[in-house]
């Protein structure tokens, strides 16, 4: 490609491996950007979701892609992190225990500094708070906090130039987002969603994600791709 046809933008966008970061990734793209895909092995037991990350990543035409281990595990206190915690797979009252304890505060953190070496003006993030989980990081107070401290914790925020982070799909629901993603030619079959998925990657059809992935497509009248167990 020829200097002047690449994108000048830079984003950093991450990618789960899941149906919302994917459809992210695509509206990133859209809107111009250089996209360079971050992920996290974070000792998560639904692994195979760092292989659809990159497989998404790949079909976007990524920049770059980054997987960054954590071991978030070693803290433990959620079921995506403990083996010992099961799987809820019945919605149950308040914050889940697949709430993972500071997830989006980490994640967005190691992003906010790869922004900021490849000085990216973006941070680009899935979060949705119509359709989710209850997770206290997936809501727009939990962004606009994020951003406050982009502006404050960084070289270019206090030159005037602070890393924005955008969630595109904050007040959408899930039906909507599925639509979105099919606009912009998301290949959903790639991604993964079920936080308890058997050892081929197949869905369990039963977990809090797969309910809420299922609801989208039957919503948005769009045919599930999903391999299920
Ligand atoms: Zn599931």
């Amino acid at each position: 490609m020829n200097k002047l046809q690449e994108p000048s933008k830079k984003a950093v966008v991450l990618v789960s491996g899941g149906l919302d970061s994917a459809t992210v990734l695509a509206i990133a793209k859209e809107r111009g950007y250089a996209c360079h895909a971050i992920s996290f092995d974070y000792g998560q037991r639904h692994r195979c979701e760092l292989e659809a990350a990159r497989q998404v990543a790949r079909a976007a035409g990524v920049v770059a892609h980054k997987r960054i281990t954590l071991n978030l595990d070693e803290i433990g206190g959620s079921a995506l992190t403990d083996p010992a915690i099961a799987v809820p797979e019945q919605p149950g009252e308040g914050i889940p225990v697949t709430y993972v304890p500071a997830r989006n505060t980490v994640f967005l953190s190691l992003a906010l500094g790869w922004a900021e070496v490849l000085d990216a003006d973006v941070i680009f993030v899935g979060v949705n708070a119509v359709d989710y989980s209850g997770y206290p990081d997936c809501r727009p107070a939990f962004i606009e906090a994020f951003n406050r401290l982009s502006a404050v914790a960084t070289k270019r925020g206090v030159e005037g130039r602070p890393i924005r982070i955008e969630a595109p799909l904050i007040h959408m629901s899930k039906a909507e987002i599925i639509r979105e993603g099919s606009r912009l030619g998301v290949d959903y079959g790639l991604t993964v969603s079920c936080y308890n998925p058997d050892a081929e990657c197949r869905a369990c059809g039963r977990c809090d994600a797969c309910r809420l992935r299922a609801a989208g497509f039957a919503e948005a009248g769009v045919p599930d791709p999903t391999r299920y167990q």
